[in-house]
């Protein structure tokens, strides 16, 4: 079945660039051209993708993408900017956009961030639906529920530190580059601002291991991080 791209963008040269090519490779697009339209299609129909501009009209990207999470943290977003700073790279992100790419940009790149996001997503659903417990000493972690337990007390995790400890349990007692983590847990290359891996390993850490016996999350220097202890899986 073809990929279906719903295009949030008031430029309308942009938009109908975009639209042409995204259809030449394939996908089906709509275009809507105000944060209103694009949160009731978001809402009335299933998208594999958002293409969400930013600079919109009234209602920010940002404020669209918050909407947006609110009821559906499946839909991958990626996140067109004019915008260059590392806060609204790390803005965006936190507010569950998948990946963000700057205008202007190469065709080819959005494309293959567009590919990158669709997979991931399609291997996070994937998992999800296989519904897993995963044990670490006295951490569990459901993925299915999402709900993530330390020496049995619950602990709430936003979408992308829950991910990340998934990706580090899948891989426990191995040592993660953050470049590795970013086009792992992120989904794509992260180019130049690795720190933000640095930043959710600590907010990680805050809370799954302050407070508790002993710290499951090591930092390995010179390398990255790595989750450490006897895992099993139900
Ligand atoms: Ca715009």
């Amino acid at each position: 079945m073809r990929k279906r791209i719903l295009v949030v963008e008031d430029e309308a040269r942009i938009a109908r660039v975009i639209s042409l090519e995204l259809k030449h490779e394939g996908y089906a697009v709509e275009i809507v051209d105000n944060g209103k339209d694009a949160i009731n299609r978001a809402k009335e129909e299933k998208w594999d993708l958002i293409l969400l501009d930013v600079m919109l009209p009234e209602m920010s990207g940002f404020e669209v993408l918050r909407r947006l999470r609110m009821e559906d943290e499946q839909t991958p977003v990626i996140l067109l900017t004019a915008r260059n700073s590392v806060f609204d790279k790390v803005n965006g992100l936190d507010h569950g956009a998948n990946d963000y790419i700057t205008k202007p940009f190469e065709m080819e790149e959005l494309l293959a961030r567009i590919r990158s996001a669709i997979r991931v997503a399609g291997a996070a659903q994937e998992k999800k639906n296989a519904n897993t417990v995963k044990i670490l000493e006295d951490l569990e972690v459901d993925e299915g529920a999402r709900v993530v337990k330390r020496a049995g007390i619950a602990i709430e995790l936003t979408r992308r530190e829950f991910d990340l400890l998934v990706f580090l349990l899948d891989h426990c007692n191995q040592v993660l580059s953050r470049d590795q983590l970013l086009n792992e847990v992120w989904g794509f290359d992260y180019i130049g601002e690795t720190n933000v891996v640095d930043v959710y390993i600590g907010y990680l850490r805050k809370k799954i291991d302050h407070g508790f016996s002993h710290p499951l999350i090591h930092t390995v220097r010179g390398v990255g991080f790595m989750i450490k202890g006897q895992k099993h899986e139900h």
